[in-house]
């Protein structure tokens, strides 16, 4: 197998804190890397290097573990140009814009999502995505939800069955009726090609009786649950995840005290999405409420077509510095090493031996400029894997 060694890396944050300088990120400055096939094989001084096949100069610049974006629902069709548009003429945002992307999905050809698909994949490696999670949701039937996971278990491991996005029109009379068939048949069709089952529950779409049935249900046929929790009101989202041990409360936008308790007692991540509340006006989460009490915390996008489509975490952590007080470490962490765990991953989002070769320099000399430099595509490198991409 070919070694590359990446040499002159004026800053890298390894989240190994053993690696660097005892901080949560690890920093090491005048760093070198050194891949082995799809893996990292040694980090450390850019004196010591050992000797590989290739060698690339970043030349000072910073590096940082690729991104792993946890939270995305990127199999979809259509276009909600309007919606944000009158949206952000003063008309407030509830769940049911997802019927518009509903329709439009079933319309549409498996080509043709897969072609959107990967546009947007394209899109956020680009900008440091190296690892993604990705939803069904826009189906809802069970044909059109495992039509959906087929295609994105095409392109990532990290799969999540999301039947329980809203409940269709089809089934405006007989909720009941959609959590039995998201309970059973959608979900047998469905558990072959997910890791993970993800309920939104919230006013409008599924109560905590019914999302305790579907995540458990999930459970029963072996994928693991999170939660779109808490994000337009308050609710029993955040506390049945713990319950439930999911490895993610997604939003946490409204959150009493119990439920800060719970995700601090628990093991369960609390996933911030800032672009939702962007592209929404709404109230931030607040991160230094959970930071402080000592939850792990993960940064992810929500790229969707309707709340939040934006793919960049650089702008995600660009809000999250400014608007929810998080550290500009607290960030780059929590795009990083926050979104493996909120995947239950330790083989990426650090960079140390053995974990995959997924990094990005940055055309910068610090990490902190990802903040600082707002909107201005940094990204200048990417391996993923091992194989340079960018
Ligand atoms: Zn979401």
């Amino acid at each position: 197998m070919t070694t590359t060694a990446i040499t002159n890396i004026g800053s890298l944050v390894t989240n190994d804190p053993a690696l660097g300088d005892e901080s949560p990120l690890g920093l090491l400055r005048d760093a070198a890397i050194v891949i082995d096939g799809d893996r990292i094989a040694w980090v450390g001084p850019t004196a010591n290097a050992p000797a590989a096949d290739d060698t690339v100069d970043a030349g000072g610049r910073a590096g940082i573990p690729g991104f792993v974006d946890s939270h995305s629902h990127l199999v979809f069709a259509g276009d909600r140009t309007q919606e944000f548009n009158a949206r952000m003429s003063g008309r407030a945002y509830s769940a049911g814009g997802i019927r518009t992307t509903v329709a439009a999905t079933r319309a549409a050809t498996e080509e043709a999502l897969e072609a959107n698909l990967t546009h947007y994949l394209r899109e956020a490696l680009r900008q440091g995505t190296t690892t993604f999670e990705t939803k069904s949701g826009y189906g809802l039937t069970v044909e059109d939800e495992a039509r959906a996971l087929r295609i994105a278990a095409q392109h990532t491991d990290e799969v999540t069955y999301l039947g329980a996005h809203i409940v269709p029109p089809d089934y405006a009379d007989d909720p009941a009726g959609y959590v039995a068939l998201v309970t059973g048949e959608m979900l047998d069709a469905c558990a072959p090609y997910a890791r993970w089952v993800d309920v939104f529950c919230e006013k409008g779409a599924f109560d905590g009786d019914q999302a305790r049935a579907i995540l458990t249900a999930g459970k029963a046929k072996g994928l693991h649950p999170r939660v779109h929790a808490n994000q337009l009101s308050y609710g029993p989202g955040v506390q049945l995840a713990v319950e439930l041990d999911a490895a993610s409360a997604d939003h946490c936008t409204h959150l009493t005290q119990q439920d800060v308790d719970a995700l601090a007692s628990g093991a369960t991540v609390a996933t911030l999405l800032p672009g939702a509340e962007f592209s929404t006006r709404a109230e931030w989460p607040d991160a230094r409420r959970l930071l402080d009490a000592g939850v792990t915390v993960a940064l992810s996008t929500d790229c969707n077509p309707g709340s939040s489509f934006t793919s960049s975490v650089p702008f995600c952590i660009a809000l999250a510095v400014r608007d929810m007080k998080m550290t500009p470490d607290e960030a780059i962490w929590s795009a990083t090493a926050g979104g493996a765990a909120a995947l239950r991953r330790t083989d990426i989002g650090r960079i140390t031996p053995g974990a995959r070769a997924d990094l990005a320099l940055l055309d910068a000399p610090s990490h902190v400029h990802l903040a600082y430099r707002p909107g201005v595509p940094l990204v200048s490198d990417v391996w993923r894997q091992g194989k340079r991409c960018r």
